[in-house]
């Protein structure tokens, strides 16, 4: 076990309310003794292989250039790049335009330690948690078998465990089976010195049932109970020496399916759908981005509008792409989230909602958009490196892990866009235990009456968003 050394868990699609003592008692308890960062947030769009690769890379969207779930990408040039799609990760790996910037493996394999990955997400999520671990090496054991996972390490699990359940919903077989997985098999055999676990519930049940259902409290219970069994396994002396804990971003309810996913008129561009939507415009010139702006804001189903002009020109209605740290080179020209209810004063997992394109029914859970539903997420962590019985509402966000981690292993950040979270963290650094000044900001865009709103922290310069709505004629009852 080296210094430093950490487990992290994710419970994908926990939003920080529904992570309750009556519902996952072992997390509520781990919470509350450990460091909890109560103003933790996801990043936009708050999308799980986007948010997977922030997390692993330590930078938002805009720096390490996974803009969505899906976009327009050069190596796809007829369709959509789909990052769920190992083949089209692969399209872009080998055309050295996956990422801009270097991942928590490589950083690993610079150092000379170990990682490891445990995942029940999709291929491409799980292939984002490591994205280069088969060059370097790293093992990795997923549900999907070849080519996600390393064959030896398959095999070995296989031989120990028997074969991989089939999905249910809620997935809890599968999610037994892979803590089974990662305590009996990848721990003693890779004794990894950074290894991530990843649970795709209550994602998975939450989309399918809806946030609050008895079927997404299930496969909460489930996730706890493995949970549970983890931290029973780590503190009889086994594993990490540190445990951190997080979700990828929440769930809000889907209300109101957009009758087709056919809502932008084919002369503006190319265009891919969702809760986060975005325009690659055929004409990409300052008036061009105005008009399309100017038709958008009219339409019940927008919400949010993002675009950049030409020189950093502000479009009348629209925030610039930077405000959500989303300005990459691969990003869309346009993007728009879908209509939300205003989360600025009043929130709950019974309240926030939001129209939805396609793929679940009325009533299930979706994110990608900016609600504080969709966007607070659960961090917590304990372990010889972190504060005991700590409560941070320092705001935090999911860059943010990687530094942290880095900095209790004692490793160069160089690279990282996120702060490690120094408040949090015991030793010798003059730095740690110590909480950063924040400062509050809202900017705001508005035209012909559609009014948008992204509230922001600064934290040492960086700016992080607490959530966006929208008011006016963009208002949700309308
Ligand atoms: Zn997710």
């Amino acid at each position: 076990m080296s210094t430093g050394s950490t487990l992290l868990i994710t419970f994908d699609g926990l939003r920080r309310d529904r992570a309750t003592a009556e519902l996952m008692p072992n997390l509520a308890r781990f919470m509350a003794e450990g460091s909890n960062f109560v103003n933790s947030r996801s990043i936009f769009p708050s999308e799980t292989r986007v948010a997977v690769t922030s997390t692993m890379t330590g930078c938002p969207p805009g720096d390490h250039g996974v803009v969505a779930n899906q976009f327009i990408h050069p190596v796809r040039p007829e369709g959509l790049f789909r990052t769920a799609e190992w083949e089209d990760l692969e399209l872009a790996a080998q055309a050295g335009q996956l990422l801009d910037r270097e991942t928590m493996g490589q950083r690993m394999a610079n150092a000379g330690r170990t990682m490891a990955v445990v995942s029940t997400a999709t291929k491409g999520a799980s292939r984002m948690m490591n994205s280069s671990a088969h060059d370097l090496a790293q093992p990795v054991f997923s549900m999907h078998g070849a080519p996600v996972s390393s064959p030896d390490l398959h095999e070995a699990v296989l031989a120990r465990l028997g074969d991989i359940p089939e999905p249910g919903a809620p997935n809890g077989s599968r999610m037994t089976y892979a803590t089974s997985a990662l305590i009996e098999v990848v721990y003693p055999r890779h004794n990894p010195d950074f290894c991530v676990f990843w649970m795709n519930e209550p994602d998975m049940s939450s989309h399918r049932f809806g946030v609050t259902a008895p079927e997404t409290q299930e496969a909460q219970r489930i996730c706890d109970e493995n949970f549970g069994r983890i931290l029973e396994w780590w503190k009889a002396g086994n594993g990490p020496e540190n445990i951190l804990v997080m979700s990828d971003h929440g769930q809000i309810t889907g209300r109101r399916q957009l009758e087709t996913l056919d809502i932008i008129p084919a002369e503006f561009g190319r265009v891919a759908i969702g809760s986060f939507s975005s325009i690659y415009l055929d004409d990409r010139s300052d008036a061009n981005k105005a008009r399309v702006v100017d038709w958008l804001v009219q339409q019940d189903f927008c919400g949010l509008v993002f675009v950049t002009g030409e020189n950093g020109e502000a479009t009348a209605g629209a925030l610039p792409w930077a405000a959500v740290r989303n300005n990459h080179p691969r990003g869309a020209d346009v993007g728009f989230t879908l209509r939300a209810t205003d989360c600025s004063q009043s929130w709950g997992p019974t309240v926030d909602s939001c129209r939805f394109a396609a793929w679940i029914s009325d009533g299930g859970g979706m994110h990608g958009g900016l609600n504080r539903g969709e966007l607070s997420t659960v961090l917590a962590a304990q372990g010889p490196a972190f504060r005991a019985g700590f409560v941070s509402e320092t705001p935090c966000w999911l860059p943010d892990i990687a530094p942290t981690i880095l900095t209790a292993m004692g490793l160069p950040l160089d690279g990282t866009e996120g702060r490690p979270l120094v408040e949090a963290l015991v030793g010798e650094d003059p730095r740690f235990g110590i909480a950063p000044q924040v400062e509050i900001r809202t900017l705001q865009a508005e035209h012909r009456g559609h009014e948008q709103y992204l509230r922001q922290w600064v934290v040492e310069g960086q700016t992080i968003v607490d959530c966006g709505w929208t008011a006016g004629t963009g208002a949700w009852d309308r």
